[in-house]
């Protein structure tokens, strides 16, 4: 990158503040997909760390106007490259923007910049003793800002919904450096295109979230964790469906292949109790009083009896619960050295038992597996190819991969329900969305970003 820019954000951000030495950026480039199929990072990019809106206006305009790329860089979380440079890019870095502005206990509501990071927000909401915020993914070192414009969801979804459902107002930052507030404090505001909206799940390709003004929630302070063993998941997935229609909804309801509960516990160094059947369900309740709490815990253990599981365990001490989080969380570690890629894909709820039963059958065919594990009350299966035994990826990926997608898009699906498009699945996109309505993205991209430099290569 030419000197002089380099100097002219040195003086924007000062000079502690913007790295140039490979050494210093390198821990910059990549997000948390794995190294077998991540994109390569453009090394000659150099990290700039922002500390304030008025600082990003100004570097988003010195970038547009020598239209030079910008990649806004939150936590790294991310699961589909999004936040990496692939050609020679300014890293915008929102780590300093991480004040917790206000919580606002009569509106309900927290103000936050953007870089507050997911562990630093629940920290703070901890201290009130009775708020609380429900959208969890796996990683709470993502920051609000990548949780806000990759719409994260998480397993809490099922009750809670996604990101999109808890924002009320954004202050964003346009390539061409101009700020806008969008939205606010406002329950209800009907003023024209709802641009805020649009900006959620954009995963940085439109402009810079800056600021974030939040719904927060009175604390649930009873709290239960069941495990509902099945011979098979055609029947856990029955008891899904007929806990929904019951009208309860549990905080979470998380399924897992059982090798992968039983392998990942090991793992950790404990014991997974459930040793029936072949298919489990993760069912966590969460309610504001004791008695519902047993109510609930009672239907539910009715419905999976109903059918046809087998004993099912209760854990109501706050240990034994993140006990069993801990093994659903880190099942990721468990098999990420033999899988060389992994789906995000998402069916209407009712179709779940049959996408994954044609998923199965599928991987057989190839003489090969998938492991599943599904945010299963939202219809969200996450699985797998496998490296073949000696290591290699197999020559089959592309065509398992896109059998896989037909099989989603035949019981009307999504390539991807929570992670995003990101670099990854720019490809896959097409696959899936018709000619106009990518031409309608890409009209939208052109608008926001006429230059394009904000994160190209990314979604579209
Ligand atoms: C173990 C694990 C489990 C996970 N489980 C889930 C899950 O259950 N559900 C789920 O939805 N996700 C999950 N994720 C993915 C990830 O945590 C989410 O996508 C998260 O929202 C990303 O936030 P981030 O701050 O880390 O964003 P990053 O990874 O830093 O960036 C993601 C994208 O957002 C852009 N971006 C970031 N901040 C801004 C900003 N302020 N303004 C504009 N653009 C910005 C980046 O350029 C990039 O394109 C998981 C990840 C891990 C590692």
């Amino acid at each position: 990158m030419k000197s002089s820019l380099v100097d002219e954000l040195k003086l924007i951000a000062g000079s502690d503040y913007v790295l140039t030495e490979q050494q210093q950026t390198n821990a910059y480039l990549y997000d948390e997909v794995e190294k077998a199929y991540r994109p390569e990072a453009d090394k000659s990019s150099i990290v700039v760390k922002a500390g304030s809106t008025e600082q990003v206006s100004a570097i988003m305009k010195l970038a547009d106007d020598n239209c030079i790329p910008v990649v806004v860089r939150g936590g790294a979380t991310g699961l589909c490259g999004g936040c990496t440079p692939i050609n020679e890019s300014i890293i915008l870095s929102m780590e300093r923007l991480n004040g917790i502005l206000e919580i606002d206990r009569k509106n309900m509501v927290a103000v936050l910049e953007a870089g507050v990071t997911l562990m630093d927000l629940l920290e703070e909401l901890d201290k009130y003793n009775d708020l609380s915020f429900p959208v969890h993914p796996g990683d709470e070192g993502a920051q609000m800002g990548g949780m806000a414009v990759t719409n994260a969801g998480g397993a809490r979804a099922v009750r809670h919904g996604v990101m999109r459902k808890h924002i009320m107002g954004l202050t964003i930052v346009l390539p061409n450096g101009e700020i806008l507030e969008l939205g606010g404090k406002l329950i209800k505001n009907n003023a024209g295109y709802n641009l805020m909206q649009l900006i959620l799940g954009s995963e940085g390709t439109l402009a810079v979230v800056t600021k974030i003004v939040l719904k927060i929630y009175p604390k649930e302070r009873y709290s239960a964790t069941i495990v509902a063993p099945f011979e098979n998941f055609e029947d856990a997935c029955c008891a899904v469906m007929d806990i929904l229609q019951s009208g309860n909804l549990p905080l979470a309801v998380e399924y897992m292949d059982k090798h992968l509960f039983v392998g990942t516990a090991e793992m950790l160094g404990l014991e997974w109790q459930a040793k029936k059947g072949n298919a489990d369900l993760l069912i966590i309740l969460s309610e504001k009083s004791e008695d519902q709490l047993y109510a609930a815990c009672r239907e539910i253990n009715e419905i999976c009896e109903r059918n046809h599981s087998y004993e099912t365990l209760y854990a109501g001490k706050t240990e034994e619960q993140q006990e069993l989080l801990l093994i659903r969380s880190q099942h990721y570690e468990y098999i990420k050295d033999s899988i060389c890629d992994s789906f995000d894909m998402a069916v209407p709820v009712s179709e779940v038992s049959a996408f994954i039963r044609d998923l199965k059958m599928l991987v057989k065919e190839y003489d090969t597996d998938t492991n599943v594990i599904a945010h299963i009350a939202d219809g969200n299966v996450h699985n797998d190819i496998l490296y073949l035994k000696d290591g290699s990826v197999p020559d089959y990926a592309s065509e398992l991969k896109q059998k896989m997608y037909d099989i989603c898009f035949s019981y009307g699906g999504t390539i991807t329900g929570e992670h995003g498009i990101g670099k990854i699945r720019r490809q896959d996109l097409i696959l899936q969305k018709a000619s106009a309505e990518l031409e309608l993205m890409r009209g939208i991209k052109k608008v926001f970003d006429p230059n394009n430099i904000m994160n190209p290569g990314t979604v579209l």
